[in-house]
């Protein structure tokens, strides 16, 4: 991935001359990827349709002049291999044809009616961004979402699983090339959690949201029985329905920690003929020989550019500058934040938060998002009074950018999807 080496005393000036929507003033734009921009300004390619392309068991559906283009023939074959092994592994078949929608920014997912990271395991349709970056998400997680069209023909008379189930199943075939245990021991030292309290199960694991832990319970599973039978009846007995959005055991319970920990138990004494606490030292026996792993600190380029996006930020608080506090954050995900509410929130902070002075203390590669993602801890002195906050940020094409950190406006604000999701 291009990295940027520029002079503070450089950035400072182009960040500071205005005009951040024409690219010609900026030298700083002229050099990045045509895809994404830190301004709403992505080519939504609205003056094309989608072309279809086969093979194998799918059919991609991509924009012409874009890096799916370019790739459709490496994309289709990964994902025919990704089908064989789980067939193989599961033992399933897979009879359909599995049309694939790949845009190149969620600008044009939106304007071409696509989701930009969805599967549809019923109508076998998967809807994801495919990104001219190699560390992107479907470049190199390029199993999840075909897992989860895939896991139809595990159960296909119950529409919905527990989400910390499927989202632990797809991960576990992302095809990534990772060891799940060790990803997930490495996120739990960047987040400074203990493992035993990391795998009890909370709210966020009702939806499923950290994938990593679910990956690693799905490999625990797997190490105790790799049996396919026996894992196809224990993900089927795992159904759910729906209301709303909200998520109901068969036996009308809206599920909670405790309902999740409940229905898990009951399938793993039905089908595994162990209990949850039985099954929950396992786990933890296959993560405590990894207790030494190394979590994964940034690289030296990384650090010092996000070192330098942190001077940046304390500049434009000191100097009461809107703009070039906005130019420290994300402009991607700008169907659910356009460019004039990213200002707002930028000058609201400007306006209300305290100016102070930053220090990176330390950095950590998370998982990926869209592009690679970060866990930043600094430390913020205001007026003689430290404390130490979390930033995570996400490597664009253009460079590190913010999407969160934690001395915001209310401490709550998210620019983007995704970016608050708890990883341990
Ligand atoms: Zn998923």
């Amino acid at each position: 991935m291009k990295k940027e080496v520029v002079l503070l005393i450089f950035v400072i000036f182009i960040l500071s001359v205005g005009c951040y929507h024409d690219k010609s003033k900026n030298p700083d734009k002229e050099t990045k990827s045509p895809f994404i921009t830190d301004w709403c300004d992505d080519d939504p390619k609205s003056n094309v349709d989608f072309i279809s392309y086969s093979s194998g068991s799918f059919t991609l559906h991509y924009l012409p002049g874009t890096a799916a283009e370019r790739d459709r023939e490496d994309i289709l074959n990964k994902r025919n291999s990704v089908l064989a092994t789980i067939e193989n592994m599961l033992d399933i078949k897979e009879d359909r044809i599995i049309d694939i929608y790949m845009t190149p920014n969620r600008r044009a997912a939106k304007l071409h009616n696509v989701g930009a990271g969805a599967a549809s395991p019923v109508q076998g349709r998967i809807e994801v961004l495919y990104l001219d970056d190699p560390q992107s998400y479907e470049q190199t997680r390029y199993g999840h979402e075909v897992t989860h069209v895939v896991a139809y023909n595990i159960d296909p008379y119950n529409r919905f699983h527990l989400n910390f189930i499927e989202e632990g199943l797809a991960e576990f075939f992302d095809h990534s090339g990772r060891d799940y245990h060790q990803v997930f021991v490495q996120v739990c030292k960047a987040f400074k959690l203990d493992l035993a309290a990391a795998i009890q199960l909370n709210k966020d694991d009702v939806y499923g949201r950290s994938y990593t832990k679910a990956a690693s319970f799905i490999q625990t599973l797997f190490d105790i029985d790799p049996d396919a039978d026996k894992f196809k009846a224990f993900f089927s007995g795992c159904y759910i329905y729906l209301k709303g959005n909200y998520p109901y055991s068969p036996d009308g319970q809206l599920i909670d920690a405790d309902k999740l920990i409940e229905i898990i138990d009951s399938q793993l004494k039905v089908h595994y003929g162990i209990t949850f606490e039985e099954f929950n030292k396992q786990w933890l026996d296959n993560l405590t020989p990894l207790v030494n792993t190394k979590p994964l600190r940034l690289a030296e380029d990384d650090l010092n550019e996000i070192k330098q996006l942190f001077t940046v930020r304390d500049q434009a608080m000191s100097e009461g500058n809107a703009e070039l506090y906005r130019s420290t954050m994300e402009g991607f995900y700008c169907d659910t934040l356009s460019d004039s509410e990213r200002m707002s929130i930028a000058e609201q902070t400007i306006s209300k938060a305290a100016a102070g002075k930053s220090r990176v203390i330390d950095a950590f590669y998370l998982t990926i998002k869209n592009y690679a993602w970060a866990l930043v801890y600094f430390e913020k002195t205001v007026n003689g009074k430290t404390e130490i906050l979390k930033a995570f940020l996400e490597h664009y094409p253009l460079g590190w950018r913010f999407n969160r950190v934690e001395d915001e406006l209310g401490r709550g604000y998210s620019s983007g999807f995704g970016s608050t999701l708890p990883e341990c």
